[in-house]
């Protein structure tokens, strides 16, 4: 009799325990059940929802901020499930905000000042489905290989067919196409990685200036709007530096020089911070990601982060591993706080 295998070797593709890229700090916290369970704990943030993921599950924002703010920020983590850099940002933004310190006991007076006059906004998971589904909680020191994806990274952050090849990347790295998602062809799917959402939408590819096929993205649409946010901050990581991404001209409705003087500004600001010295892009047209939809549509600012993930490679190998942790989020929360304090040098979108 043949039996179901309950515990198969995907999606890891190495000989070393995957269970070792959950052993994090406890300051690191990007666990779904973890973030839930201290969202529930908190007492002086003021909770808010954008909806339900595709899956179900709350997409939660946390305020804090003075009740009529000067300008606000929303930050989102974890838009990639994997990409937990974000998610460590956020909820240490949040630990600081609701206790006077972060995870690690560390104060920021910087925060709390600026925090007197810029409403946050801080969702640590934009992707709960695919926060649920992750098998780990840090990249560190995993073996990557760009040029060879059976790599645990790619296993990991794409997913696989059941017949064990992985999705395609073009299709998952590219411009939205109707082949880009897999909604429809979920029972041939093994794994459903990182990208997606429940329904197989893939979270951050809008398919066009007006419409993004994941649920998520247009209930955030909706709130961007009826908060009237100024500006929207997507966190991710990937192998560059420390980088800060912005929409081209013709992605958003708004005043694309004023979104220009911020990216720059912000730059100079996250350096006095502190925080690293951040690679400024401004992206091509080809593909429309979340940080351009909601440009386009609302007139508002948006970036996107990426952090210098952990992978094997990415740093010298014999750079201890909280170190490592270290500046993934407190680079993260330099370059919010430099956001945030350039943020009030430029004019609202809304006025
Ligand atoms: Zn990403």
């Amino acid at each position: 009799m043949k039996l179901w295998n309950s515990n198969p070797k995907w999606p890891w593709p190495h000989d070393d325990d995957i269970s070792k890229y959950i052993d994090v700090p406890e300051w690191w916290l990007v666990g779904y059940e973890e973030v839930r369970g201290f969202l529930r704990g908190l007492t002086k943030a003021q909770l808010s929802t954008v909806g339900k993921s595709a899956g179900g599950r709350d997409l939660t924002v946390v305020y804090y901020g003075p009740k009529k703010p000067e300008r606000t920020l929303c930050a989102t983590g974890g838009t990639h499930g994997t990409e937990t850099e974000g998610i460590a940002s956020i909820t240490n933004i949040i630990k600081l905000l609701e206790s006077g310190a972060d995870l690690r006991g560390k104060k920021w007076p910087a925060f709390q000042r600026v925090a007197k006059r810029v409403g946050f906004y801080l969702m640590p998971l934009y992707n709960p489905d695919a926060a649920a589904r992750s098998p780990v909680k840090s990249y560190v020191g995993m073996p990557i290989d760009l040029k060879d994806p059976s790599d645990g990274v790619h296993h990991l952050h794409i997913g696989f067919w059941k017949n064990g090849r992985l999705l395609n990347r073009k299709r998952v790295f590219g411009p939205w196409t109707p082949q880009s998602d897999v909604a429809g062809r979920l029972d041939r799917i093994a794994y459903l990685g990182q990208r997606f959402n429940d329904a197989g939408r893939l979270i951050n590819r809008p398919r066009s200036r007006k419409k993004s096929m994941a649920v998520e993205t247009m209930q955030m649409l909706d709130y961007l709007k009826n908060n009237e946010i100024d500006c929207y901050m997507d966190l991710h990581s990937h192998s560059s530096p420390p980088w800060l991404g912005i929409c081209p001209p013709q992605h958003t409705s708004g005043d694309h020089e004023q979104l220009v003087k911020l990216h720059e500004l912000t730059a100079k600001m996250t350096k006095r911070a502190g925080g690293p010295q951040l690679a400024l892009s401004q992206q091509d047209p080809s593909r429309w990601y979340n940080s351009h939809f909601f440009p386009a549509n609302l007139g508002i600012y948006a970036v996107t982060y990426e952090a210098m993930a952990g992978f094997k490679g990415n740093y010298p190998d014999d750079k201890p591993w909280q170190e490592i942790w270290l500046a993934n989020a407190y680079n993260g929360m330099h370059t919010i706080l430099g956001l945030a304090q350039a943020l009030l040098k430029v004019p609202s979108p809304w006025k």
